[in-house]
């Protein structure tokens, strides 16, 4: 018989199944207070639960966790997680210390379908969802890592390594549950960022849901080089993306939408790239993040250079937009955006 994983479990799942055992609801809190513990991996381990009941929960259900396979670090800080799944499978997962705040890029599926032809992850296309525990267990792994480096504290989390989180939607929103959850690892939803490629009609459900900050990976405002650049834009238009923005994504006061423009040489990095941009982003409570292209020897795209960078930062602080141009982390070891994609043939 296959054991459950009660990390798969958000608590209100965990009270269910708690209770088809038999067993009274304050059970539950018991055990998914410990379950969120970096040093607990073992029912024995919870000791102040029942013998008899320790012994049913070691013979059904086990407590999953993930210890990197591969670690590494890049030259400014930024540390590249491998962790290898049940299945051999591969994902990663990045920390980005900062001065004022450590942040995890978390992957959401192994590979993805959405195609993009500036990511690797994308080239690699997809190979399945990724549980609720194994997407909480990318966050426990870090603390875990972290706190034996004396790195200090995780105090942010980001949807943006590989997958795109609004495609494995459930499992998703479970691990957001579990990881806002008081009684377990208690992130704020202001310190947790889901990122998207455009799947407009999931927008609205994840901030009714769970209220965590949206980033759109938008890369241009015009329909045609869009397309271009990522293919689920045929599906999705500009104009019915930024309208899900607009309109349908509800925000607390003072939240804004982030939308991510990484700037391609001659694709996308023009002053009429800039000023369509600007035109399309209007009424939208958003900022705006610029980043030059990560070269990769096996895409045929450029970066521009840091003059282009600033021209069209400018057009958009011009028409009164936040727009910062961002630096990328931890290229040097394929960290940085775009550049996650483990082999998952056995080779590393
Ligand atoms: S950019 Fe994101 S959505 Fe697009 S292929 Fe890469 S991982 Fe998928």
């Amino acid at each position: 018989m296959k054991k459950i994983d009660l990390k798969d479990f958000t608590f209100p799942q965990l009270t269910n199944f708690i209770s088809e055992l038999g067993l009274p609801a304050f059970r539950a809190k018991q055990i998914f207070s410990w379950l969120y513990r970096p040093d607990i991996h073992d029912f024995e381990q919870m000791t102040d639960l029942s013998k008899e009941l320790r012994a049913t929960l070691a013979e059904k259900c086990l407590i999953s966790s993930l210890t990197p396979a591969t670690k590494e670090i890049s030259k400014d800080g930024t540390v590249k997680y491998g962790f290898r799944l049940d299945d051999e499978m591969m994902i990663e997962s990045v920390l980005i210390p900062e001065e004022t705040r450590n942040t995890l890029c978390v992957s959401s599926q192994v590979g993805c379908a959405m195609g993009c032809r500036f990511c690797l992850t994308g080239t690699m296309g997809f190979k399945r969802n990724l549980r609720p525990a194994e997407i909480v267990n990318q966050v426990m792994a870090a603390m875990t890592d972290m706190a034996a480096d004396n790195k200090g504290r995780l105090t942010n989390l980001v949807f943006m390594g590989m997958g795109e989180p609004l495609a494995n939607f459930d499992n998703l929103i479970d691990s957001l549950e579990i990881l806002m959850d008081q009684r377990g690892l208690d992130f704020s939803s202001r310190k947790i960022t889901v990122s998207t490629c455009g799947l407009v009609p999931r927008i609205r459900e994840l901030g009714e849901r769970v209220g965590v900050n949206l980033a759109i990976s938008l890369h241009s405002a015009n329909d045609k080089t869009r397309s271009q650049l990522m293919p689920v834009n045929d599906t999705y238009a500009v104009d019915e993306l930024l309208n899900a923005c607009r309109h349908d994504f509800p925000m607390a006061k003072r939240r804004r939408i982030m939308f991510e423009y990484t700037l391609f040489e001659g694709i996308n990095d023009s002053l009429s790239d800039a000023k369509e941009l600007a035109r399309k982003l209007h009424g939208i409570r958003c900022k705006i993040n610029l980043l030059s292209y990560n070269p990769c020897e096996s895409l045929p795209y450029h970066s521009p250079s840091r003059k282009k960078i600033e021209a069209f930062q400018k057009v958009l602080q011009d028409a009164g937009y936040s727009a910062f141009i961002r630096t990328s982390r931890g290229a040097d070891i394929s960290a940085a955006c775009g550049q996650l994609a483990k082999k998952n043939d056995g080779e590393q």
